[in-house]
């Protein structure tokens, strides 16, 4: 390995920071919603820098970008890396950015070292993770890996009746790269962790071995309106009462299950909002996340048995359904050990560790080796526009995707 081989940190921060003047948010943040205007400038902006390095860019129907250096060896498949550059509507500098100009780092670096490799090496830019315009989230990659049809993908329809199709086409980028076009040797995504794991581990690198299952249940909870005044509390079916009680249950099972269970609820709907109406119906949504299927399964059961109980308890009645399961998936054992191999040799500390969000990396995992490299972020925060990873940090993760990109392409 050649461990001299160091990619430049500045460069990598300066584009950073040149990204973040498209359109920004506060002093930190930014908004670049998928195939919206400061999309297109973001994309336009990135193809460019793309192309002064050689890259010939392509895209897709779902509007990926694909930006590809030859190798010297014909018959290899790509060796790839990349992120997204969408952001949420109040999002950071970071989330998904870093990962895509972090792989056209690792190219850059190659360039000026004069290096060629035998598998040809790409840049993907995946459309619309952040799933906030359009629906679903993820969009761009489950397109690419066949988990979304040519027509849900055209169809998907923001809130003021654009739909993707048109707004694709508006801004440019709708090609006509075909996914079976494209062989993929391999995938690697650098991504900032958005927890605090590593910061609070002291650790400069996450090595990614898997990425969590989710789970998301909706429960209606069915009381009776009533007036708070005349009603006496015995007398009453409270559904809010209920479903507040069903929150606080579900959050002790788990706990019940250890540090890795994730169990939430963060949308809660009363059919009514009056202070003096007793509320006779809540809908909430409970979102449950373990790195294990089995326990996924476990909290799942436990999470409508004690939402059930808990509306009983309060003369209610709750009906739970399951809305979405996306199993866990871990990544491939060749890619995260090209990773492990990189850290140790460039000399970072390093921890292996699941993803608690979901990434484009899980779809693609589905179509060819694929880890990721974390990168640690001031407190956890993400998704807000506080989000921040350090410009050493950013660099020790560039270089290991670096490293790693090189022990696979050759
Ligand atoms: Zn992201």
């Amino acid at each position: 390995m050649r461990r001299n081989l160091t990619v430049n940190g500045d460069r990598l921060w300066q584009r950073h920071m040149a990204l973040a003047e498209i359109g920004p948010v506060g002093e930190t943040g930014n908004c670049r919603l998928s195939m919206s205007k400061e999309d297109g400038a973001a994309r336009d902006l990135f193809a460019r820098w793309c192309r002064d390095a050689g890259l010939s860019v392509q895209s897709d129907r779902a509007g990926n970008m694909v930006a590809i250096r030859p190798g010297t060896d014909p018959d290899r498949g790509l060796v790839a890396a990349g992120s997204h550059l969408d952001t949420q509507p109040h999002g950071g500098r970071f989330d998904g950015i870093s990962g895509v100009l972090a792989a056209l780092e690792a190219i850059e670096t190659l360039n000026d070292a004069g290096i060629e490799t035998k598998a040809p090496l790409a840049v993907i830019n995946w459309t619309n993770e952040e799933g906030v315009r359009f629906a679903p989230g993820l969009m761009g990659s489950s397109w690419f890996v066949g988990e979304l049809t040519d027509d849900a993908l055209d169809a998907s329809t923001a809130s003021d009746g654009t739909t993707f199709a048109a707004e694709a086409e508006k801004i440019g980028w709708r090609g006509e790269l075909r996914p079976d076009a494209v062989e993929m040797d391999s995938f690697f995504e650098l991504h900032i962790e958005q927890g605090p794991v590593l910061e609070r581990a002291g650790v400069q690198v996450g090595i990614v071995t898997s990425v969590q299952g989710l789970r998301w249940l909706d429960v209606i909870v069915t009381g009776m309106d009533a007036h708070a005044g005349t009603t006496p509390l015995d007398a009453r079916r409270d559904a809010l009462l209920a479903a507040a009680a069903a929150v606080q249950a579900i959050n002790c099972e788990g706990r019940r299950e250890g540090a890795d269970a994730r169990v939430s609820v963060g949308r809660f709907l009363p059919a009514t909002d009056g202070p003096s109406t007793i509320v006779g119906e809540v809908r909430f949504v409970i979102d449950i996340r373990h790195p294990d299927n089995a326990v996924l399964g476990r909290l799942e059961a436990a999470c409508k048995r004690a939402s059930i109980e808990a509306a009983d308890r309060y003369g209610c009645v709750a009906t739970v359904t399951r809305r979405i399961a996306v199993p866990p998936r871990d990544f491939d054992a060749g890619c995260i050990d090209a990773v492990q191999q990189a850290a140790d040799a460039l000399g970072f500390s390093n921890m292996q560790l699941p993803s608690g969000a979901l990434h484009d990396a899980s779809n693609i995992a589905a179509i060819a080796p694929t880890s990721m490299i974390f990168v640690p972020c001031r407190n956890g925060i993400s998704h807000n526009i506080d989000e921040y990873a350090s410009p050493e940090d950013l660099a020790a993760g560039c270089n290991v995707l670096l490293h790693s990109m090189l022990s696979r392409a050759g």
